[in-house]
C-alpha cells in the first residue's frame, strides 16, 4: 500500500523517531506547529477516525494511552499538552492513516 506513514513505521522512510513498542511509534512530525509537534501511528494500517469501527477499540484506547505516556517521557505532561485527530477536508487531514497530534511545548492558540 502506498502509504507514507506505513512507510515510516516500516523503516522505508526516515524519520525522527522518539519512541516505539509493538504497536505504536511515535516520531516529529516534519512541519512542526509547536515545540513540541509529535505523531501517534499506530504501526498496523488503520484508516483516519471516520473509518473506525468497534473492532478497533484496542488502538483507539491504545492511541491516547500511548500519547499520555510519551507527554511524561518527553516531560510535557505538568504543563500540559493537546491531542488533535484531524478528520477530512475541512480539518486539513493530509495523510490517511490513523494518527494523533500530540502539541505542546508553549501556551497553544486556537
Ligand atoms: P494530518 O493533517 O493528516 O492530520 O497530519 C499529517 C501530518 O503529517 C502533518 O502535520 C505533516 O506535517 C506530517 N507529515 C507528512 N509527511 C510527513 C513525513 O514524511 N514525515 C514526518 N515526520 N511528518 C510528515
Ligand atoms: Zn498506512
Amino acid at each position: 500500500m502506498d502509504c507514507i506513514f506505513c512507510k515510516i513505521a516500516n523503516k522505508e522512510i526516515n524519520s525522527e523517531i522518539v519512541s516505539e513498542d509493538d504497536n505504536f511509534v511515535v516520531f516529529k512530525d516534519i512541519n512542526p506547529k509547536a515545540p513540541v509537534h509529535l505523531l501517534i501511528v499506530p504501526k498496523i494500517h488503520i484508516g483516519p477516525v471516520n473509518s473506525l469501527v468497534l473492532k478497533d477499540k484496542e488502538t483507539i484506547s491504545g492511541i491516547i494511552l500511548k500519547a499520555k505516556e510519551i507527554a511524561e517521557k518527553v516531560g510535557v505532561a505538568e504543563n500540559g499538552y493537546r491531542l488533535i485527530f484531524n478528520v477530512g477536508k475541512d480539518a486539513g487531514m493530509e495523510v490517511n492513516h490513523l494518527h494523533l497530534h500530540l502539541l505542546a511545548g508553549k501556551p497553544l492558540q486556537f
